[in-house]
């Protein structure tokens, strides 16, 4: 028997709807490429969203058809957000950061009809110039005033706004229609496309919205660090106007000194990204002497935050909550709130499990298996890889039968790719990328685990392990670490830092010393290229 209530397509658009009419004072404020601060509420967000539709429909903008962004976090991306998800369309976000090669990749694959950019990338674009594709229309996100010269034919967004009525009558979709497109930052082959839709987006926006309430309550200030080009700036740009929080976009400037200024003026209550951000406003904390005024949380994740990390902010009375998640995850799989009873348990102890990535979010279903698929005991000691299932995640890759095939097991669950432990409360403590763990003599060596110890030592800046070849064990870690203040440490005195708690066997074999790490397109160590960069390194007791 079904039961007897009304049922609704679970869509975008709504979000937007509901916060212009529940959150009105809430909305966006945002440092623009133009130079100056933006405001807006959701109100007008919403307006100008209809407006965009009117827009896109003339430039012959259908359902399903694909509209990319190569742009900062700002009021106009928000509005593309809404207004192509709303009008039936897939908002299709590219990471400025990748390749010319990968960026082109994308936008052929993903078959995009319009692309609309950031003045800043305006120059990127037109490097990639003739192998755009020809019907491919450009939009500028300025208005007339700032409109760049360019042998490029470029539309400006605000002339194509501005003739437009603000009501639009938004299409009423199935719920699984596509909404959005993402694709993986791709280290090894093409990158591949996670495609959301209205239904997995609501979905995860709700569920974000209640389990990060802490952030996300009406009222409050959040910063989004995490950007709007990848994974979906981590479901904030759908959890915080249904929650009623008011976003503060960035813009470029993302430096230490520039986040702290926008923070203070702007009264954040709570700022979302990636550790290395958190390293350079720690930075900036530490040379004012305070932080800035009325902040409260940090949201951390997209790699591992390092213990040291976690305790300075703490120290400073700043809520650290980590959290995991991948693109194919919408992204957010885990929290690391501490539990009421946990908030009882001594500092050190509570720091111990705010290293971990955490609990898993309602509707987020985890298992780690071993090598035959076998699932392991949550017992906190038991490692395996790491296997999600819920509404949230991908099927599939876009137009890619064969990396789907490989994405999803017998028994219809995704493998991440990471390896990692899951004690008996249920937090989730991520080991490494498979790719990544030091296989040593039939044993497994956390990378992530040396990195966050080394990273507590007054004289490093930043630090990497890696695999190197070794005759007997397989595989002994290398530590690469770029250097603080003016004496370097020794390999001596990061093995007694680690001795605190890792095995003997587990200590680096050697250390080398780099002026900077390399980095991936969304801001993490690039492990693939500094195995390259050591590629042939010999190990001193490697015979
Ligand atoms: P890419 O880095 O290729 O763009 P994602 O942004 O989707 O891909 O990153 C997902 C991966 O990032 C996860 O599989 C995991 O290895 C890593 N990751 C994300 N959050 C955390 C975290 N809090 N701690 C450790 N690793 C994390």
């Amino acid at each position: 028997m079904h039961g007897m209530m009304m049922s609704q397509p679970l869509s975008i658009i709504e979000i937007l709807r509901y916060a212009s009419d529940a959150h009105p004072g809430a909305g966006l404020v945002s440092v623009r490429t133009e130079g100056d601060i933006h405001r807006e509420t959701y109100a007008k967000a919403y307006r100008r969203a209809g407006q965009l539709a009117h827009a896109l429909k003339k430039l012959g903008v259908g359902r399903g058809d694909r509209v990319a962004t190569i742009a900062w976090n700002g009021y106009r991306h928000f509005e593309i957000y809404y207004g192509v998800s709303g009008m039936g369309a897939i908002c299709h976000t590219i990471n400025p950061r990748l390749s010319a090669e990968q960026m082109l990749y994308i936008i052929g694959h993903a078959g995009d009809q319009v692309l609309c950019v950031d003045l800043t990338f305006v120059p990127l674009i037109e490097a990639l110039g003739e192998h755009l594709p020809k019907a491919l229309k450009l939009v500028v996100l300025t208005d007339r005033a700032h409109m760049p010269d360019s042998k490029l034919d470029l539309l400006c967004y605000e002339d194509l706004l501005e003739p437009e009525s603000t009501s639009y009558d938004w299409p009423v979709l199935d719920e699984q229609t596509a909404a959005a497109l993402c694709y993986t930052s791709g280290t090894t082959g093409n990158p591949k496309g996670a495609l959301y839709s209205h239904r997995s987006t609501v979905l995860h926006a709700m569920v974000v919205a209640i389990t990060l309430n802490k952030s996300l309550m009406e009222g409050a200030n959040v910063l989004p660090v995490v950007p709007l080009f990848h994974v979906n700036a981590w479901g904030l740009p759908y959890a915080a106007p249904l929650a009623g929080a008011s976003l503060v976009m960035p813009g470029p400037k993302l430096d230490g000194a520039s986040l702290f200024d926008l923070m203070e003026a702007e009264h954040v209550t709570s700022a979302w990204g990636v550790p290395t951000v958190w390293l350079g406003l720690r930075a900036e904390i530490e040379t004012r002497g305070a932080p800035p005024k009325g902040f409260q949380q940090v949201m951390v994740g997209g790699s591992a935050a390092p213990r040291s990390m976690i305790e300075g902010f703490e120290k400073a009375g700043i809520d650290v909550c980590h959290a995991w998640g991948m693109t194919e995850m919408s992204p957010v799989g885990t929290h690391g709130q501490l539990s009421a009873p946990m908030k009882d348990l001594a500092w050190d102890e509570q720091m111990r499990l705010k290293s971990f990535q955490g609990r898993r979010l309602f509707g987020v279903d985890l298992k780690i298996v071993d090598e035959t698929g076998k699932p392991l005991a949550h017992d906190g000691r038991a490692m395996g890889e790491l296997y999600v299932r819920g509404n949230t995640i991908v099927s599939g890759y876009f137009d890619n039968p064969e990396a789907s095939a490989k994405a999803i097991d017998a028994d219809g669950w995704f493998g991440t790719g990471d390896v990692a432990t899951i004690d008996e409360h249920g937090f989730l403590s991520i080991q490494d990328r498979a790719k990544d763990l030091i296989k040593s003599g039939g044993e497994w060596i956390s990378s992530i685990d040396l990195e966050n110890i080394v990273m507590g030592s007054p004289r490093v800046a930043a630090c990497a392990v890696i695999a190197i070849a070794h005759p007997k064990w397989g595989e002994r870690p290398l530590l690469v670490v770029v250097p603080k203040g003016d004496e370097r440490p020794t390999l001596d005195e990061l093995h007694e830092l680690l001795l605190a708690s890792v095995a003997k066997w587990q200590l680096p074999d050697a250390l080398e010393f780099v002026e900077e790490l390399p980095l991936t397109a969304t801001g993490k160590v690039s492990k693939m290229t500094l195995r390259k960069q050591f590629e042939g390194y010999r190990l001193p007791d490697a015979g």
